[in-house]
């Protein structure tokens, strides 16, 4: 290769060393010539290297004295070169402010290890912090030591912006549910060790063992801080293991406590429907600023702020770490309760919110991350339920009778084994003459610790497990035997037919038509004293064994009702197809007409409910309206065409010898 072809790639490099010295160094090789006017030529080509190089370097002797530093390092720490000689690295670099630090780093300088790394904060002169990344590693067969310093303050900065980011709420500014969680993962698990995160044995044992896992630490810590940073700017951090001087006589102010604010706006909905999503978010943006005025200055605390996050929707937390007791969480929901309750100016708009807090206070040992929302968000549906804009207080006896779902789902199979179930009746009234014709079977669960349940809560876990077989065909077989009881008890009287609900597994899982004629032979009670209810999606779409049975029972005389018809999407031409002849109307439709109590009723609802009832009638099928409270309801269903009515208006579901009692009254010879 000749000049000529390296010329021709456009780039001047010379081709001996004295020219590239005298070209690009021209400074540095005075200086390194004075130095050491007798070194191998491989030697100066190291030392020119040394000093052209960006990154920032300096050679060390085994006290960590500098015995040569590059311009570049003389430029990063802004003190020129020349003044960087004999000195201390540990001074220039800050290695000597901790001791694991300190430590890691004179075993590199000793050879104990290949290589040491750490980030330090510096303080430039002209004032700005600085975050660098320093290596220290012997060089290999000397007594020297490379050191080298890379400004990482962009990447740092970058990676703290893109932390608060993911961690931050845009709407609100508030800390993010991410963030909430860390924090109080590293609040349980903190306060659980009795020291802060970045103290204690386990972080000097990991930390510096390799160069990797240094560098890695180094960075964790930094971050760490960097968003423990962003709080403080907030109001919101209180280090590890700062004092506040309260008198629970732990010197380093830990109280060993944890508190939490559990907060939901109530009606938010409403205002993002009526007024928008931009409304919505302003107020949310609102509420916050009044959270975090309450967490930072309520007066009532004397730890200084809380954290405040917002954790999706219209729900916040306030975190209280080292709380003192309840008496604090209270005083905190109290001020907040009443820092929401000033009207929002928004816009030109004026809004007024409430909201409801479930409030939770206990010692951190003990207590996980799940364990306290749990407890937080059972606590916030106690305060919804009671009535809104409210604050509750975590109860434990009220929370060990709150029933969870596991537990009723394993208590169900052996509870339908014991027969733990009664039947109530509620009646089904002719709307033209008001006479009783039939009662619903309605199943109640008398739980030994939970009291009575309604079906609401366990016929749907019933028929998830498949109990509910069995528990359906307890019910079947009470409910006909109790109607032949009836009839038995009172020969003079219309006998009633029973109404009894039946589950879609009890169609497809059972034989139902073989239960259904065993019951009716056992008990003696005619066929057409017995009326099954299905909802509409039993029904629908059946075909085969379904609709097989379904007309089996037809064909045995026994009636089907639609139950909650309307709630679902049937079409009333398809099911009149079926073995069906009776309609029950969801409660729904009748919510729809309220005339007499001021609310205007809906004209619309009405001419629905009087065209399906027509149209029912035209295919052959009855029409029973449930859920009627008021005589206005009523009186305007007869005047529809509704057959026959249930509900409140006539009487609540009952015990059977109500209905004994209901029928002796009517009875021509009162038998
Ligand atoms: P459903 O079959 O629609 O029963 C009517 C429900 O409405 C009953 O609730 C009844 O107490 C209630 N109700 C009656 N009148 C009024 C009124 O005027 N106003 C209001 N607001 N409500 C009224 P319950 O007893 O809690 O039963 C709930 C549901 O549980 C029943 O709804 C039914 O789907 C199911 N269920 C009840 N017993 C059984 C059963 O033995 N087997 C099956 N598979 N399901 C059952
Ligand atoms: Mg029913
Ligand atoms: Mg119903």
């Amino acid at each position: 290769m000749d000049r000529t072809e390296r010329h021709s790639v456009g780039r001047a490099v010379p081709d001996d060393d004295t020219e590239r010295h005298d070209r690009t160094t021209a400074e540095q090789t005075d200086r390194t010539e004075q130095r050491a006017p007798h070194e191998t030529s491989e030697a100066r080509d190291y030392r020119a290297a040394f000093h052209v190089s960006r990154l920032a370097m300096a050679l060390l002797d085994r006290e960590g004295t500098v015995l040569d530093a590059n311009d570049a390092l003389g430029e990063l720490l802004g003190t020129g070169t020349d003044a960087l000689a004999d000195q201390a690295a540990a001074d220039l670099l800050d290695l000597a402010s901790d001791t694991r630090t300190w430590h890691a780093y004179h075993e590199a300088l000793d050879s104990l290890r290949a290589r040491f790394r750490c980030t330090r904060r510096l303080k430039h002169p002209d004032g700005r912090t600085l975050w660098a990344e320093v290596a220290v590693a012997p060089v290999p067969d000397t007594d020297r030591v490379l050191l080298s310093v890379t400004d990482i303050s962009d990447r740092r900065e970058l990676q703290a912006r893109l932390r608060h980011l993911q961690q931050h709420d845009p709407v609100t500014r508030l800390p993010n549910r991410t963030l909430f969680f860390e924090r109080l993962a590293a609040a349980l698990d903190s306060s659980a060790r009795g020291d802060g995160p970045f103290e204690g044995g386990t972080y000097g044992s990991r930390t510096y063992a390799t160069g990797a896992a240094a560098y890695g630490t180094g960075i964790a810590y930094g971050v760490a801080s960097a968003a423990a940073a962003s709080y403080s700017a907030r109001g919101h951090d209180r280090g590890p293991g700062r004092g506040n001087g309260r008198g629970n006589g732990r010197v380093d102010g830990r109280t060993g406590r944890i508190g939490l604010c559990y907060l939901d706006l109530d009606g938010f909905k409403a205002v993002n429907d009526t007024l928008g999503h931009r409304t919505g978010d302003r107020l949310l943006a609102a509420v916050a600023g009044r959270l975090t005025e309450c967490a930072d200055h309520g007066g009532y605390t004397r730890s200084g702020g809380h954290l405040v996050a917002r954790l999706g929707g219209d729900e916040f937390a306030i975190l209280v770490e080292d709380s003192t007791g309840t008496e604090q969480l209270a005083d905190l929901a109290r001020s907040v309760l009443a820092a929401l309750q000033r009207p929002f100016d928004l816009a030109g708009q004026r809004l007024s919110v409430s909201a409801s807090i479930g409030v939770v206070e206990r010692t951190v040992e003990g207590t996980t991350p799940t364990g306290l929302m749990q407890a937080a968000d059972t606590t916030l549906y106690w305060a919804k339920a009671d009535g809104k804009a409210r604050w509750t207080l975590f109860d434990p006896e009220r929370n060990a009778h709150r029933m969870t779902r596991q537990a009723l789902t394993s208590a169900l199979r052996p509870a339908v084994e014991r027969e733990e179930f009664v039947l109530q009746y509620q009646p089904l009234v002719g709307m033209a003459d008001g006479i009783v014709r039939g009662v619903e079977a309605l199943v109640r669960w008398n739980h030994p610790q939970f009291g009575t349940l309604s079906p609401n809560r366990f016929i749907g876990i019933a028929e998830e497990d498949g109990s509910i077989v069995q528990l359906g065909g307890w019910v079947l077989r009470t409910a006909c035997r109790q109607a032949r009881r009836w009839q038995l008890d009172h020969p003079g009287a219309q006998p009633l037919f029973v109404s009894v609900n039946v589950a879609v597994r009890q169609v497809w899982d059972s034989d139902l038509v073989g239960d259904v004629a065993g019951i009716l032979a056992e008990t003696g009670l005619s066929p057409h004293l017995l009326q099954l209810e299905l909802t509409e999606s039993a029904v629908m779409g059946s075909a085969g064994r379904p609709l097989q049975a379904l007309q089996a029972l037809s064909d045995m005389g026994v009636r089907i009702a639609i139950d909650d018809f309307g709630t679902g999407y049937s079409n009333l031409a398809y099911l009149s197809r079926l073995p069906v002849s009776v309609l029950k109307l969801d409660g729904s439709f009748v919510r729809g007409f309220r005339y007499d109590e001021g609310v205007h009723p809906s004209p619309a609802d009405e001419t629905i409910v009087e065209a399906l009832i027509q149209l029912a009638h035209r295919l052959g099928l009855t029409v029973t309206a449930e859920c009627v409270e008021t005589s206005g309801q009523a009186a305007r269903l007869q005047r529809i065409g509704c057959d026959t009515g249930q509900g409140w208006l006539f009487s609540r579901p009952v015990a059977p010898e109500r209905i004994a009692e209901m029928i002796a009254a009517v009875s021509p010879n009162g038998a």
